[in-house]
């Protein structure tokens, strides 16, 4: 079993490095638009200013090349002042004299948050320099960065292997769901998988075979899967490479009477015409589940006791395309079994339905999440002292 923060004892009036994932959106004026992964960090956040330590907090924010003003955590810590009134205090900075000097300054109760770790590309490389820098900051390494677990950056994993060190409890959390879910699945256990990148999901795939009672596959993959079955897909998405590691996956599926269902009609564009069919033409582009489609999948989620979906269903950004994966959130949100969703696409259709409160657990990772369900370890989480 992992550390956690319950078992640090002593932290009073210790340095405190906390990583937390605050990749939030942002609009052009710098205003959170949805500040869910910030949130998902308060119970850590108040249960390590509660020992009265000194609290340093990091994080990344998009994917800046250099500095960026319009990616600063400046928003972030605005929003955790409203949290903690009067101990936040925001650091420019991420490394240099101007972060030692705010450290050397803070009194136990005192929360620092640093500026955007990847504004130094050190951090995405794992750079022993920048490890050191970060490390010398605290006494103690925290990690409740769910979102880049499956990542070998410097602030998650190099540091880690130079402090003592826990995960905090939003990082314990998803762990537990995970577990629990694959190895005690409320039955019948209906997996629901969308998307475009067909190499990430053939291994999640597999894993869930025997695990699973159906699977529901939509989205740009569910073209490789149909070409695998021998329908035609016109000129939709498809990965040529992967249509026999797909076929050998639906072979070993119906072998352990795992049911997997397949779009049987389409919303595709004909040139530049939208239009709604069965059967794809060679001048088609499958695009999002049709309503039969729909429908068959609503009944799976219906009968489900336990849900798990990652990916769109169809071309999501596109209005045209979207009515799929709104179905689909509205059915799981509908739905008594537990239910938990991960992945960008996903979370945001059911968080701009407002379903949120009705999903058991909105996963804050969708690629690390993606590897635990491949039954795959993350690295930022087994450098982490065992008990
Ligand atoms: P992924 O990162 O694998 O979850 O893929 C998400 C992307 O898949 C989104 O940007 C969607 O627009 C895209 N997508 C979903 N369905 C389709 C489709 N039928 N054709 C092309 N792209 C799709």
């Amino acid at each position: 079993m992992k550390r956690t923060i319950k078992d640090l004892k002593n932290i009073q009036d210790k340095r405190v490095l906390l990583r937390c994932d605050f990749n939030v959106p942002l609009d052009k004026y710098g205003d959170i638009l949805d500040a869910t992964r910030i949130t998902a960090s308060i119970p850590t956040i108040k249960y390590l200013n509660d020992q009265n330590c000194k609290l340093i907090i990091c994080s990344h924010l998009g994917r800046p090349k250099g500095y960026d003003k319009f990616l600063s955590l400046f928003p972030v810590a605005v929003c955790l002042m409203k949290y903690f009134p009067n101990k936040v205090k925001f650091c420019p900075k991420v490394v240099g004299d101007e972060v030692k000097r705010d450290i050397a300054k803070m009194k136990s109760g005192d929360i620092l948050v640093l500026e955007n770790l990847r504004f130094d590309p050190r951090e995405e490389e794992n750079d022993l320099s920048f490890v050191k820098e970060l490390a010398s900051y605290a006494d103690i390494y925290v990690d409740d960065a769910f979102g880049v677990a499956h990542r070998k950056h410097a602030s998650n994993y190099g540091v880690a292997l130079k402090l003592p060190n826990a995960i905090g409890f939003l990082i314990e959390k998803e762990l537990k769901v995970f577990e629990d879910a694959f190895k005690n699945p409320k039955k019948p256990f209906v997996a629901i998988f969308g998307g475009a990148k067909v190499k990430d999901k053939l291994l999640l795939i597999k894993n869930i075979i025997g695990k699973a009672d159906t699977v529901l596959i939509g989205g740009g993959m569910a073209y490789t899967f149909l070409l695998a079955d021998g329908i035609k897909i016109g000129k939709s998405i498809v990965d040529l490479e992967l249509v026999d590691e797909a076929k050998d996956i639906l072979v070993e599926a119906r072998k352990a009477n795992m049911k997997v269902i397949l779009p049987v009609d389409h919303v595709a564009l004909k040139y530049d015409r939208v239009v709604k069919t069965n059967n794809l033409d060679a001048d088609m582009v499958g695009l999002d589940i049709g309503k039969r489609t729909i429908k068959l999948f609503a009944e799976e989620i219906k009968k489900a006791g336990q849900i798990v979906w990652n990916g769109p269903l169809g071309k999501y950004e596109d209005k045209r395309f979207r009515k799929g994966t709104f179905m689909v959130a509205k059915a799981v949100a509908k739905s008594s079994a537990y239910s938990i969703v991960g992945g960008g696409d996903s979370v945001g259709a059911i968080n701009t339905l407002g379903f949120a409160d009705k999903i058991d657990h909105l996963s804050t990772g969708g690629g690390a999440s993606m590897k635990l369900m491949e039954g795959k370890t993350l690295p930022a989480i087994e450098v982490i002292d065992t008990l």
